[in-house]
């Protein structure tokens, strides 16, 4: 059969495959060390928990309205207030399957053929095969090391042209786990606020996870409030990965777009998942803080790790679960008579030779270094580290 032109336009996600060659070696009975994986390892809070079995007791089994039940829209329009200052009226808000139908709506609703996405490198994989689908054209422009893998506003407006329709942010990063100043967000802004056509499409999915420093939303600026989009989630924060729930706040004109989407293809979002999402929203927070203090144990453990490997360079990324270390020292190199030529082949060798499963920065548009998470014990962590510092010793 035929496959649509649309199909054929994307990739597949690298972080999938990476994982799956791990299992495949795993089932070989393999001992792999698995750093890339994208989601908390700890569970659901108890109180969560109970207002999902609550919610199946008090027969909320029926279709939802499609932006989300009431309740919800409402925990999410007080989480922005409270946490972002941002307001948002009712209308304005749309309660998805995930951050990442969010960002599907998103840009299905604004981009088409012959439009330009601004697309920040190191980038999060599904942005660009997200413009790919709606036959957009991803606009990358690179993160400096020296800069953290941040943009500046300067890059920013060199990147923009009459056919630039939106430019998509990422903070705090995945990969790069770097977050933006309030100072850096407003130059941003001020570029953005000369060119009203450009969607400023803001994924802030790993905000609670900040460790150093502040998150800052650039939606805070008044000159672009007609342009932003914020996009956020309760995956990472609350360990609901599996639960689908993401929501953003949007000009009433792109939310209103969205919701007549998501009606033609989703629905609302699942009504269980939605009451859980309430008790998230709004209930006790402290388990966030608990196990931002495990993180940032098995952070330091990663960096340390990286740093005491010869030739390996990082600065301590102040959020996410992430570590992006630059590792060209190594391309290039040999094993074995067998030339290393990018990040992937890097990646392979490591998963193959040490086994350390680790994401090649090339997927995220920066071939210069890896992708390692840190949602593993600070044992397997130190574990992985040794393997890796063995097998890269090895190249010549
Ligand atoms: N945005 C970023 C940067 C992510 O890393 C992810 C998940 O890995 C998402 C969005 C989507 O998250 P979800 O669909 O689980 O809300």
């Amino acid at each position: 059969m035929r496959l649509s032109s649309r199909i054929n336009r994307v990739a597949e996600s690298q972080t999938l495959a990476m994982g799956q060659k791990s299992n495949e070696l795993k089932e070989q009975g393999i001992d792999v060390i698995n750093f890339t994986v994208g989601q908390p390892d700890y569970f659901t809070p108890d109180n969560i928990k109970q207002a999902a079995k609550k919610a199946i007791d008090d027969n909320f089994s029926f279709y939802s309205p499609v932006p989300g039940f009431k309740d919800v829209v409402k925990a999410v329009q007080a989480k922005f207030k409270r946490e972002n200052n941002l307001d948002f009226a009712e209308n304005q808000i749309l309660v998805s399957t995930g951050g990442k139908q969010c960002l599907a709506n998103v840009f299905q609703v604004l981009f088409q053929e012959g439009d330009e996405v601004i697309i920040p490198a190191p980038y999060w994989v599904s942005y660009i095969e997200l413009a790919h689908l709606c036959n957009a054209t991803p606009v990358v422009i690179e993160g400096k090391a020296e800069n953290n893998y941040k943009i500046t506003a300067e890059q920013l407006e060199a990147a923009i042209t009459p056919k630039t329709h939106g430019f998509v942010l990422n903070a705090p990063s995945n990969p790069s786990g770097s977050i933006y100043t309030k100072e850096e967000l407003k130059a941003m802004a001020d570029v953005l606020a000369k060119y009203p056509e450009v969607a400023v499409i803001s994924d802030e999915m790993y905000e609670h996870l900040t460790y150093d420093g502040k998150h800052e939303t650039i939606g805070q600026f008044e000159n672009i409030k007609n342009q932003a989009i914020i996009v956020n989630g309760i995956s990472k924060a609350y360990a609901m990965t599996g639960w689908r729930i993401g929501y953003m706040g949007a000009p009433v004109e792109i939310a209103k777009a969205c919701k007549k989407l998501q009606s033609q293809t989703t629905s609302g979002t699942c009504s269980i998942a939605q009451k859980a999402a309430v008790e998230a929203l709004n209930g006790d927070q402290t388990s966030i803080e608990e196990h931002k203090k495990v993180l940032i144990k098995r952070r330091d453990a990663m960096v340390e790790g990286l740093r005491s490997i010869p030739g390996v360079k990082l600065n301590t990324p102040p959020a996410t679960f992430y570590t992006f270390p630059d590792v060209s020292a190594y391309i290039g190199k040999s094993y074995n008579g067998k030339k290393i030529n990018d990040s992937f082949e890097l990646a392979d060798f490591l998963l193959n030779v040490a086994h350390v499963a680790t994401v090649a920065g090339a997927a995220f548009g920066i071939d210069s270094c890896i992708r390692l998470s840190y949602v593993v014990d600070v044992d397997r962590i130190n574990e992985g580290i040794s393997r890796i510092k063995k097998a890269l010793a090895e190249l010549k």
